[in-house]
């Protein structure tokens, strides 16, 4: 682990893409974080590749490019990778029948339908089942997914169905800042009901990661995982071979870094402050 103005090495390393990791990293909230735009742009400027990826189960790519756009990040819907079109990707590139039986929001339809799956509404023609979360931001259990608890017990049970989750992330804040269930609250549900694991698409899975590395056309030893979560953003990301940067804008803290275990911290190439740092790294800058 190196800190970026501490014990430095300087990499000569040429860099060809970076991966981006969203909350905690461009944005809080609704509100970018200080110099995020403008590290995307010069990035760009350099002649890098840049990916963007959120776990997130609900939307689709076309709905989240207005979200970073909100924030002053200039991004096309194939810039994105999300937890809801990998899963699309995954599931098509390994369906016969196509037929898929889905739990979660519209946006993780839509992905689902753009990568030519058919959303089925019985459950025992389905191949596969999708699981996103079936819950609202309240914590409600939507309308439409009222009794996808059941059908999705139904399509493992009695049709076979594959079961694919697109995250596995258990609790949220709610919108009124207290917890509420998320996609993997559900798939503990299914879990305990059928015996059978899910396939995790989303983050910590190394499958999200690569497929944000096939989007990016880089080997992961030119390309930079940048994130504020060790577990999810850092772990999958050193073992597929990318060079670390973790960011102390999000979950992660300082008092977190001293508490860390060796093995752990050494999964870390470098900790930057915020993302801003990042152009030094990659422009080849002398570092300090
Ligand atoms: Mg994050």
């Amino acid at each position: 682990m190196h800190e970026f103005c501490g014990d430095v090495r300087v990499s000569g390393r040429k860099y060809e893409g970076v991966i981006l990791d969203i909350d905690g990293v461009l944005k809080r909230g609704s509100k970018p974080i200080l110099g995020a735009p403008e590290t995307v742009n010069k990035l760009r400027e350099l002649g890098l590749k840049v990916i963007f990826l959120s776990n997130l189960s609900t939307k689709s790519r076309e709905e989240y490019v207005q979200t970073l756009r909100s924030i002053g990040i200039n991004v096309w819907p194939e810039d994105l990778v999300l937890a809801t079109s990998a899963t699309a990707d995954y599931v098509a590139r390994h369906s016969k029948t196509r037929k898929v039986y889905v739990v979660g929001h519209e946006g993780l339809m839509k992905e689902l339908r753009r990568a030519g799956l058919i959303l089925v509404n019985d459950p025992e023609e389905a191949e596969f089942v999708v699981a996103g979360s079936p819950f609202d931001e309240k914590g409600f259990v939507t309308e439409e997914n009222r009794w996808k608890f059941t059908g999705a017990i139904r399509a493992i049970m009695l049709a076979n169905a594959k079961f694919v989750a697109v995250n596995p992330d258990k609790l949220f804040p709610g919108s009124d800042g207290k917890p509420i269930p998320g996609t993997g609250t559900f798939l503990g549900a299914i879990e305990a009901a059928t015996g059978v694991k899910p396939l995790i698409i989303g983050k910590p899975s190394r499958l999200i990661y690569k497929v944000a590395l096939d989007r990016l056309g880089t080997p992961p030893e030119k390309t930079i995982m940048v994130g504020d979560q060790i577990y999810t953003d850092i772990l999958p990301a050193k073992e597929l071979g990318l060079t670390t940067v973790l960011v102390l804008t999000g979950i992660t803290r300082r008092d977190d870094l001293e508490k860390m275990d060796d093995v752990t911290k050494s999964k870390i190439d470098y900790v930057f402050n915020s993302v801003r740092a990042l152009v030094k790294l990659v422009g080849g800058e002398k570092q300090c």
